[in-house]
């Protein structure tokens, strides 16, 4: 589908009106599918988040007393106006991010008017005081929060944490993915229209380094919520702490899906599949170790190679497409590195591989590859590789299983099969990471979501998401 013309976004939502930049960089966003401009946005500055930061703070003394059913208001308000956007948004973030339309309507359009619904619900009975023998102890907005966010899930990972921040009254300051920021803007129009007052929402748009930078370090900012990979957030815990800022930061994974024997094997090698190649593996709590049997090795090869043959790559807004391009194309050929990696390591491609899928020489397209014989010292076993690739690592038996799973910097996800319930329930709680499925049950948008060890500190979502942007204040009556 060709686009006319060009989304030419020239201002930053600041104060409740937009406000051009006041540097002269522009940057291009380019459709992952067709290599094409698509879009242009302002790179903000330093002084750029210094307005917005001022605006934001001005706004946080009113919004901060709003009446929790004013807020509970104004967040339907949001949803209903990204429920009436949703074509319209699945059709850019499918043009941003390259995720197949289907798709991208119900997780990249659909998941965002829960995140705002859900947490309008929540602030109807969230006990925001309580009573401790003579304490009155109130819960408080941390304050004002800036907000840095990622590509793959992008208006859903905003949504994840403007929800829940204005939810408890702060306001905030996002920076957005400068890969994927067109949404971002429909998200700032949609929150005029929804009558949210000026400050409470700001948005900047620029790089990590200098907007995103800018946002760590300045005094004005209470709170900083991340989310994008471990390195960047090692920077930002580290920077942060300059000015004892409340950090949360959702990370990356490698995370692990237990195979266990007595497991369907087809329903498990295709569920797990579905899950590690999501987004075309862009998904930061994929299930990207499957860890199988030994001696069921082989029959895991072969489910895993037929499976493979019904992702088909190609145009993402083709209904037929399952598996669209990559974000971009340097996440391409990091990808494509790591494919080389693994076969110079002595993993054997079951299927797949480095080349271009046929007859998609033209967009960011890799092939769905399964690689077995994966040992945990390899670097494929080790490190997120962000696209579609599964590694297929042997266990000899439940303990060493376990073991292997949890033989990660990583926390952030996992997965458990077994015909027995309570067996796949035994290990899953053995898994040291922050939310394992069981038997491939579906996700649910309100329940904490969140890393263990290197994958980050703090919950995202439901009431766990909005306690992280709240203070505890103990009143001795
Ligand atoms: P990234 O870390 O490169 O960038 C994320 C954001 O941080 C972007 O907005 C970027 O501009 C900004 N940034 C970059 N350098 C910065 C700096 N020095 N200071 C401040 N901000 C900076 O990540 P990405 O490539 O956009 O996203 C992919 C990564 O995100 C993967 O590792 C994935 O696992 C992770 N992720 C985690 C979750 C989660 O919830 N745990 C969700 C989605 C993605």
């Amino acid at each position: 589908m060709a686009i006319e013309t060009i989304i030419e976004r020239d201002a930053f939502y600041v104060g409740g009106s937009w406000v051009p930049s006041s540097g002269t960089g522009t940057q291009d966003v380019i459709e992952p599918a067709t290599e094409q401009v698509i879009g242009r946005i302002p790179m903000g500055t330093a002084d750029d988040v210094d307005q917005a930061v001022v605006a934001a703070r001005l706004a946080f003394e009113d919004w901060s007393r709003t009446p929790v059913a004013v807020r509970a208001e104004l967040l339907e308000a949001i949803a209903a106006g990204l429920a009436a956007r949703a074509d319209e948004l699945a059709a850019l973030i499918t043009r941003e991010v390259g995720m197949p339309l289907m798709q991208s309507r119900m997780i990249q359009a659909g998941l965002p008017v829960t995140s705002f619904a859900s947490l309008a619900a929540l602030l109807e009975s969230y006990p925001f005081e309580e009573r401790e023998g003579n304490s009155l102890i109130v819960r408080e907005p941390v304050g004002v929060v800036g907000a840095i966010t990622p590509w793959n899930y992008p208006l859903h990972q905003i949504a994840a944490k403007v929800s829940a921040a204005l939810g408890a009254g702060c306001t905030i300051v996002v920076k957005p993915s400068e890969v994927t920021p067109l949404n971002a803007f429909l998200l700032a129009e949609v929150i005029h229209e929804a009558g949210v007052p000026a400050g409470v929402f700001n948005l900047v748009t620029g790089t990590g380094p200098e907007v995103g930078e800018a946002l760590v370090v300045h005094p004005g900012i209470d709170m900083v919520s991340f989310t994008g990979s471990t390195a960047v957030g090692r920077r930002i815990g580290a920077l942060a702490a300059q000015t004892v800022k409340r950090v949360a930061l959702e990370l990356g994974g490698k995370s692990p899906n237990v195979i266990l024997d007595d497991a369907d094997m087809v329903q498990a090698v295709t569920g797990g599949m579905k899950n590690c190649y999501l987004n075309s593996g862009q998904t930061c709590s994929a299930l990207t170790r499957m860890l199988v049997p030994r001696e069921r090795l082989p029959e895991v090869e072969a489910i895993a190679a037929a499976v493979a043959e019904h992702f088909i790559p190609g145009d993402p807004f083709d209904e037929a497409t399952t598996l669209g391009p990559l974000v971009s194309e340097a996440q391409r050929e990091r990808v494509r590195g790591f494919i080389r990696d693994g076969e110079a390591e002595g993993a054997r491609i079951v299927t797949g591989g480095a080349e271009a899928p046929d007859g998609l020489e033209r967009g960011w397209f890799v092939r769905p590859t399964v690689f077995s014989d994966v040992t945990p010292d390899m670097k494929i076993a080790r490190e997120e590789i962000f696209g579609p690739v599964l590694v297929l690592i042997p266990y000899e038996d439940e303990e060493d299983a376990i073991r292997k799973a949890n033989d990660t910097i990583y926390g952030l996800a996992g997965g458990v099969w077994s015909g027995d319930p309570e067996r796949a329930q035994a290990v899953a709680r053995r898994l040291r990471a922050g939310q394992i499925e069981i038997n491939g049950a579906t996700f649910n948008p309100v329940a904490p979501f969140g890393g263990y060890k290197q994958s980050g500190i703090g919950r995202e979502f439901g009431r766990h998401g909005l306690e992280e942007f709240l203070e505890t204040k103990s009143l001795q009556l």
